[in-house]
């Protein structure tokens, strides 16, 4: 146990005190607030001594866990927002019609009020942002002018990021069915089937990616009773692709593991910076099956036979173009 050498405040004798924790509830601002709080415990008369250092470091514990009782934003979240919008901490005082003294002190720690945090908060919504950026004053016209401009081009790339975000997690939210392949979408799935057709397949242009898909998938359910990725396949002008095949290649793109390389042909090949796929979260089977269709495409000298190849493929053709497929033809698949 340590020990503190110190003055008791209560018998006033100078004591070797022990640190103890004591399970606190506060009252704060209406909230019941639970803590574990550690002080130095008088050996003389039993008293908790308020050392500054101890008070200080229960008061921030007590206020952290406010926070996040309450979900008001801290200290390093405002300044992360802040920053990501390019502002300094006086530009976004103006904006939010607060005093820089209160952004400094809430940055540092402090508690804002309610009706601050309230507006902190709705840094996040771009129609809030906006109408605040109009409204606001921000020194010369050419100054204003370059801080909208600037705000305005990182909402706009949020909310494209949103709605990328959205589309996955829609699709993760889908019952497992006939057209899922029996098997829900996991994102975390399908970024490492990119990675293993980015590290193995010559040549992976997006049309490609999508057969690749397409012949994995639909194998995987003839022969494994499920599909790899859980995705939907729709019928288009020319053969299966995935559903909402182009928004998902951008959200996954997007991303720091890959990058496209532009072809002499003015065609996109499909690169990963990762040089480790993530086998482990692929059943052997699974992996067999990956490995299989990788060497099938590979046999193709290019991406157009490949196409042609899928083409011949009876159970899309069944189907009315937009309407998904059914996993239920796969056993009718012919190339592979
Ligand atoms: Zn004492």
């Amino acid at each position: 146990m340590k020990r503190v050498h110190t003055v008791c405040d209560e018998c006033m004798q100078s004591v070797d005190a022990q640190l103890e924790e004591f399970y606190t509830t506060h009252l704060l601002r209406g909230t019941e607030i639970s803590i574990v709080e550690t002080w130095p415990v008088c050996p003389q008369c039993g008293n908790k001594i308020g050392l500054g250092t101890y008070a200080n470091e229960n008061d921030k514990l007590l206020y952290e866990a406010y926070r996040k009782a309450t979900h008001l934003p801290g200290g390093d979240e405002i300044r992360a927002m802040r920053e990501k919008l390019g502002l300094s901490q006086k530009k976004l005082a103006d904006l939010l019609g607060i005093g820089v003294a209160s952004i400094q002190r809430y940055e540092g720690g402090s508690l804002p009020t309610e009706a601050h945090a309230a507006m902190i908060r709705q840094l996040n919504d771009p129609v809030f942002l906006r109408q605040r950026l109009q409204d606001t004053n921000f020194g010369s016209a050419k100054e204003h002018d370059a801080l909208v401009a600037s705000v305005e081009q990182t909402i706009t790339r949020e909310e494209e990021d949103a709605s990328l975000s959205r589309i996955v997690f829609m699709m993760a939210q889908r019952t497992p069915d006939e057209y899922t392949g029996e098997k829900a979408f996991n994102a975390e799935r399908f970024r490492e089937v990119l990675v293993y057709f980015a590290l193995n397949i010559r040549e992976l242009y997006r049309t490609k990616l999508n057969k690749a898909l397409f012949y994995l998938d639909f194998s995987a359910f003839r022969d494994l009773g499920h599909s790899i990725t859980g995705l939907r396949y729709a019928r288009a002008d020319f053969g299966p692709v995935p559903d909402k095949y182009e928004q998902l290649i951008a959200a996954f793109t997007n991303e720091d593991a890959f990058y496209f390389e532009e072809q002499d042909t003015g065609g996109q090949i499909l690169c990963t910076r990762k040089n480790e796929f993530g086998w482990w979260l692929f059943s052997p089977e699974e992996r067999e099956q990956l490995s299989k269709v990788t060497e099938f495409v590979n046999r193709f000298s290019t991406a157009t036979a490949l196409s042609d190849a899928s083409h011949k493929e009876p159970l899309w053709k069944q189907v009315e173009f937009g309407d998904l497929i059914s996993y239920k033809g796969a056993s009718t698949l012919k190339a592979l």
